[in-house]
């Protein structure tokens, strides 16, 4: 989805947190526009589930006004507001069937039953869960616990999803596999989703945008191929991906190659001397590090293309040189990338 197309849903506008002497979010600014999978990417404690929290309503900021289609919303509480969120810890009712578990919420507004199990049906249709209708939560694996709880916010239809830490819990090979079946349902329905993540590879691979926090501020807010080719920062430069920096110049591993030292090297190409470091076989790939001989030290990810027999190309004590096409190297912030939060 090109969000640039699209209206503004949420919009944040100087929005300020503390928790006693803790600043938990300053003064920030933020648009997410209809339809979009946006992502809040940063480390732990940088502000962005407070960041959730304050769209849905269970905090209050201190300073500044959020906006939700356009509506001031400071005085609505939780339940009036066109969001639903979905915790990482799932939050079901252990007692109740998965239908009723969906259905919950509809019935709470007085939604007649038969009309609420219909629209709960087909919620959980939607996550490939309609077999199991019966069933109660202890009755399932993680991930389907997690698609009941994605169901129980869909039934609603809000507006905007708000997704804290979602596949937190999950295994590595279910996580992937519920990645792609969220973005596949975000897109089918339309719902704007605000995901929180410190997962980089997850917000890569999900995202129409990506606002990385830091410190309770936003460094930079962009598609995922803004952040990672021109990171507005050292700091989104090294929370996005592996990077070498050589002063305010990034290169990204994997766009560095490596030839024997008496190699000339493509025209159009930068190059350095040095001595391999370390050497390892990760089967898709091999990662270098070389010590360069005017000093730092570069890592160079380069994919086993050809059958790799024996030995590695290159192993640690040699002589070589890495060599970049001029394109690959970026300056760090030289992107105009910040303004448009
Ligand atoms: P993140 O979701 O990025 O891990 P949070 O938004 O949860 O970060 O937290 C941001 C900062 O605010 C952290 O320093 C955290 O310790 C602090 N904080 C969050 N919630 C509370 C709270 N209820 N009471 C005190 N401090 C809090």
């Amino acid at each position: 989805m090109d969000g640039t197309m699209q209206a503004p849903i949420v919009q944040l506008e100087g929005v300020a947190k503390s928790y006693g002497g803790t600043v938990a979010l300053a003064r920030v600014e933020l648009t997410v526009r209809a339809g979009e999978f946006f992502t809040l990417l940063g480390p732990s404690g940088s502000g962005k589930t407070t960041t959730l929290r304050l769209i849905a309503g269970f905090e209050r900021p201190d300073a500044g006004r959020i906006f939700l289609d356009g509506q001031d919303v400071a005085a609505l509480p939780p339940f009036e507001r066109a969001v639903n969120t979905v915790f990482q810890d799932y939050a079901l009712f252990p007692h109740l069937t998965l239908m009723e578990n969906v259905a919950y919420g509809l019935r709470a507004k007085k939604m007649p039953r038969v009309k609420a199990h219909e629209a709960a049906r087909r919620a959980l249709a939607a996550v490939q869960l309609e077999d199991f209708a019966v069933r109660k939560p202890t009755q399932l694996s993680g991930g389907q616990r997690q698609r009941v709880a994605l169901a129980r916010a869909m039934v609603n239809r809000p507006r905007v999803l708000l997704l804290d830490e979602p596949l937190g819990a999950l295994d590595l090979k279910l996580r992937h596999q519920m990645q792609q079946e969220l973005k596949h349902l975000q897109f089918e329905t339309g719902i704007t989703f605000i995901y929180v993540t410190h997962d980089q590879d997850e917000a890569l691979s999900m995202s129409d945008r990506i606002a990385v926090f830091n410190h309770g501020k936003i460094e930079q807010v962009g598609t995922p191929i803004e952040l990672y080719e021109r990171p507005a920062s050292a700091f989104v430069a090294n929370f996005l991906g592996s990077s070498n920096i050589l002063g305010d110049t990034l290169l990204r591993p994997e766009k560095l190659h490596l030839v024997p030292r008496a190699h000339a090297v493509p025209e159009g190409f930068e190059k350095r001397h040095g001595m391999v470091r370390e050497a390892i076989y990760f089967g898709a790939v091999t990662r270098t590090v070389v010590a360069l001989e005017d000093g730092g030290t570069l890592q160079v990810m380069e994919a086993n293309i050809v059958p790799v027999q024996g030995a590695l190309r290159f192993v640690v004590g040699d002589a070589v040189t890495v060599a970049w096409p001029r394109a690959a190297a970026v300056t760090i912030g030289n992107s105009d990338n910040k303004g448009e939060q």
